[in-house]
């Protein structure tokens, strides 16, 4: 790049001098360009520069005196000591760990403020007058250095001030510092700084040739305008360094990385992002998916962990040593949820020892049962941390995590980083302290969280990075992203622990909008003068609010111009993939179909549906809840129905019956006793609270005694059969269905009866394009012709406050209910001979669609279809309707 200031800074370093950057990133971009500039004239080996961050760079100086050898805490371990002074003195508030771990952060926060900006503060005597948060903060505060004093030991953000002191003593010969990337010298680095005497900053270089400052209707066009001027500048030259500036990585992570991919990727070219961008700050290791399997792993050998969690654990493979082993633990899962064996939260114990869901591979099972075993062994007492951490390790590997597959580059980084954190965790017993096996594994968790994961810079041509992360980095170009006036300069909030007046007065952060304009300020000219190109942007509407531009950045940069129709993104949205409809169709060879009658539905609802469940075997799980879920109810009310209308069971199987039964509940409550131990011994329920399935009990029992009320208003009927299983073939489909009931009406005919626990309409039914044709279908092809004419098919819609029956019936006053109103829809809209012969032969069409392998996603009603649908990522609807703009909706009503 060649600018004054790198020209400096290269001459400074080949002299053995030490350049001193701002930020960590920024003393990697001087190595990274020191480097880049022997290898470019032509060198093999050179020797290491001398280039620090400020914090190494006062470590360093630290260590090499350290006159009084006490120990500089870690970030863990001097939290650690404030959360201890916080139980101490933090009364009510920090009697809970996590309330006290935030406290403590604040307070160790406050105490680097008033180290950096008012070291005055550091004598007690200065904060005799500070009241309420302020003034028990100066308690702890007092505690604080009095631990440390105690215990031998100093916060690192002591470390400039101390060490100011000990470079006064020791009057030897100091090279001089050259310091990079410095926005505002603090008091505390000036302090140290006046001691080294021998320092100066380099001579930052004149402002970017050009700085544009653009705005743009909304985000997305914000973003896809960065990412095409990103393409245009690698097009014209694949060398170039760019750095892409925003102020809110984290939320903007997930689309950045989309619009660059989708827009700034040069022609031709076919870089992973992992090539072609990378972001500056990392992840938390709790969010990498190693971090998350070790926390998992080690919290699931202690404790119950929730279904969703387990799922995933499992799914990594990080638990398995081969492939037939992961394969095993996905379908031991499977068969769990099959069998409606689901719960909210697993202990490992239980998920070993469930009971019908198949054997679980003999290796793993050891493996974690022996872990299990180590750690029951070791976790009775309080232990240092050291030895925790080592039980950690070793019941890791006990277990077998992270499994038997090779790890990727990325996957040992963050696996070393893991080591690291754990050695961190070990090292909150430097002052002998012991904890509980609990209360490690809180640390651990803490510490993963706090702790961010980068992989190792591939020196990519983009650079993503927070404002205050580019301290020190020239680049060939610079993209401001979200320069509004209510963004930049950054707004916040004042410490609370902290008198206001001392904030104002040690000019910290927050305090008065005139200091965080001029540490914007500074930034802004240092970005300007880091680039020869230099653009601002901001979108005009925000969130749901109209944003103006900064006033700052348009004194700086000029007013914000629209953007130029080379950096609009195409209006139509280019696709991210290519389409391509695909025509062809594999028939289904005959025979049984995977989900019974329900295909036939699915195939009317939307014919990828039938062909992903029926033919690919893709299945949709029902998350567990605490109680009861609405299936296992479900089943219970049809457990409990079973009964009352079987005389062999202690039920009965008439109107004439159900009259003489004066006390319903008396009735039907030893049949809710039944129907309930029954499925108690089939299922998982024995976590459940007995007192919850009592209620259970009472609830279930005045349902079905209701509803039995209102079947007495009934014209006289016979019960034929219940759960009734028949088999028949459409168009080559071998279909078994299990109807819920058959009753014989007054006139000889039969009614078909589906019982709902659920919101059903009949509505549902209604050519031509039915939503539902489960009930037609058992009328119109499961009955026997010969003796079973169909009379009506109906819901019993049995919800507390809602009893009735809803459907199709050929004569309701005559047959169903005298008492029948005119308008009800049962008398309005009878069951004619005609309407059956349509829902049959689009019944017949459905299955020779299906049949002929029709898998068109094509959902009946758009988005109403596929809201309880859960093959969305299967079928990629969202994606296609956005390619579109509408596709389905009821295009396909006039098939019927
Ligand atoms: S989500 Fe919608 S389009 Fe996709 S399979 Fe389900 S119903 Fe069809």
């Amino acid at each position: 790049m060649g600018t004054r200031q790198s020209r400096e800074i290269d001459a400074r370093l080949r002299e053995g001098g030490t350049v001193v950057a701002a930020s960590e990133r920024g003393a990697r971009a001087v190595l990274a360009a020191y480097h880049r500039a022997r290898r470019a004239e032509g060198l093999k080996a050179w020797a290491a520069p001398d280039v620090r961050d400020w914090h190494s760079f006062a470590l360093r100086e630290w260590e090499r005196r350290n006159g009084d050898a006490r120990m500089v805490l870690n970030p863990l371990q001097e939290q650690a000591l404030w959360a201890e002074i916080v139980k101490e003195m933090g009364g009510a508030a920090a009697e809970l760990e996590a309330p006290r771990q935030r406290l403590a952060a604040m307070a160790m926060d406050a105490h680097r403020l008033l180290c950096s900006y008012a070291p005055i503060y550091l004598d007690s005597r200065t904060r005799s007058g500070w009241q309420q948060d302020a003034g028990e903060f100066s308690r702890w505060l007092s505690a604080f250095e009095e631990l440390c004093r105690k215990r031998e030991c100093m916060s690192a953000a002591r470390l400039a001030l101390e060490l100011a002191g000990w470079i006064e003593k020791d009057g030897a010969n100091r090279n001089e510092l050259l310091l990079v990337g410095f926005d505002r010298i603090l008091p505390a680095q000036s302090a140290l700084l006046r001691a080294w005497s021998a320092w100066r900053e380099a001579v930052a270089d004149e402002a970017a040739q050009e700085v544009s400052f653009w705005q743009a209707a909304d985000s997305r066009d914000e973003l896809a305008a960065c990412a095409l001027w990103c393409r245009r500048r690698l097009e014209a030259n694949p060398e170039t360094k760019l750095l892409v500036v925003t102020q809110n990585k984290a939320g903007q992570r997930g689309e950045i990385e989309r619009m660059l991919l989708r827009y700034a990727l040069p022609t031709g070219e076919a870089r992973t992002n992992a090539s072609f961008f990378e972001f500056s700050l990392g992840v938390p290791l709790a969010g990498t998916a190693l971090g998350r399997g070790a926390l998992t792993t080690l919290k699931w050998l202690s404790a119950p962990i929730a279904e969703n969690e387990l799922d995933w654990l499992l799914s990594t493979g990080q638990l398995a040593a081969n492939d037939d082993e992961m394969r095993a633990l996905a379908a031991h899962m499977r068969a769990i949820r099959r069998r409606n064996l689901q719960r909210p939260e697993w202990t490992m114990t239980d998920w070993i020892m469930q009971r019908g869901a198949g054997p679980l591979p003999e290796a793993w099972k050891q493996r974690v049962i022996e872990a299990q075993r180590q750690r029951d062994a070791q976790i009775r007492w309080a232990q240092t941390p050291m030895k925790w951490a080592e039980l950690a390790q070793t019941l890791l590997e006990t277990a077998g995590w992270p499994g038997g597959r090779p790890l990727g580059s990325e996957e040992y980084q963050v696996n070393a980083r893991l080591a690291r954190v754990l050695d961190d965790c070990a090292s909150l017993g430097f002052d002998g302290t012991t904890i509980k096996w609990s209360d490690f594994l809180s640390a651990l968790e803490r510490a993963a969280m706090q702790s961010l994961f980068s992989p190792e810079s591939q020196d990519a041509p983009i650079l993503i990075a927070g404002p205050a992360e580019t301290a020190g980095l020239e680049v060939d170009g610079i993209w401001f992203l979200g320069a509004s006036d209510d963004a930049w300069p950054a707004s916040g909030t004042t410490h609370p622990f902290l008198p206001i007046s001392v904030q104002r007065e040690a000019r910290m952060p927050h305090a008065a909008a005139q200091f965080d304009w001029e540490l914007a300020e500074a930034i802004t000219k240092r970005l300007m003068a880091s680039a020869p190109q230099v653009n601002f942007s901001f979108a005009r509407q925000g969130d749901d609010i109209e944003a103006r531009p900064s006033r700052l950045i348009a004194n700086l940069a000029g007013e914000p111009r629209e953007l130029p129709p080379e950096l609009r993104p195409p209006s139509s949205g280019e696709p991210v993939t290519e389409s391509w409809t695909d025509e062809s169709r594999v028939p289904f060879p005959g025979g049984n179909v995977h989900g019974g009658a329900a295909v036939l539905t699915a195939q009317s609802q939307c014919p990828f549906k039938a062909f992903a469940t029926a033919r690919l075997g893709a299945e949709e799980w029902d998350a567990a809840e605490a109680g009861l879920t609405a299936a296992q109810r479900g089943q219970l009310l049809h457990a409990v129905l079973k009964l009352v209308w079987d005389p062999a069971k202690g039920g009965i199987n008439t109107r004439a019956q159900l009259a003489e039964k004066i006390d319903l509940r008396e009735f039907t409550s030893p049949l809710v006793k039944s129907a309930m131990a029954d499925a108690q011994r089939t299922s998982g329920w024995g976590w459940m609270p007995p007192r919850y399935l009592e209620l259970e009990q009472v609830r279930l029992t005045n349902l079905v005694a209701e509803w039995l009320e209102y079947e007495k208003t009934r014209l006289p009927f016979t019960v034929e059969a219940t759960e009734l299983r028949r088999e028949f073939q459409i168009e080559g489909i071998d279909l078994s269905v299990r109807i819920d009931r058959l009753d014989r009406l007054n006139d000889g005919k039969v009614l078909v009866i589906d019982y709902k626990s659920g919101n059903v309409n009949p509505n549902q039914w209604d050519l031509p394009r039915p939503d539902d044709v489960q009930l037609p279908l058992y009328a119109g092809f499961a009955l026997n012709s010969a003796t079973e004419d169909a009379g009506g098919l109906v819901f019993a819609k049995i919800r507390a406050g809602e009893l009735e029956f809803a459907g199709r019936i050929e004569d309701a006053k005559g047959t169903l209910r005298q008492k029948i109103s005119g308008n009800s829809n049962l008398v309005k809209k009878p069951l004619t001979l005609e309407q059956m012969n349509l829902w049959k032969k689009y019944i017949e069409k459905c299955a020779r669609d299906f049949m002929t392998g029709c898998a068109e996603v094509d959902p009946r009603d758009y988005p109403e279809t596929c809201k309880y649908c859960a093959l969305g990522p299967m079928c990629r609807i969202a994606e296609l309707q956005e390619q579109s703009g509408s596709i389905g909706g009821n295009e396909g009503a006039d098939n019927g």
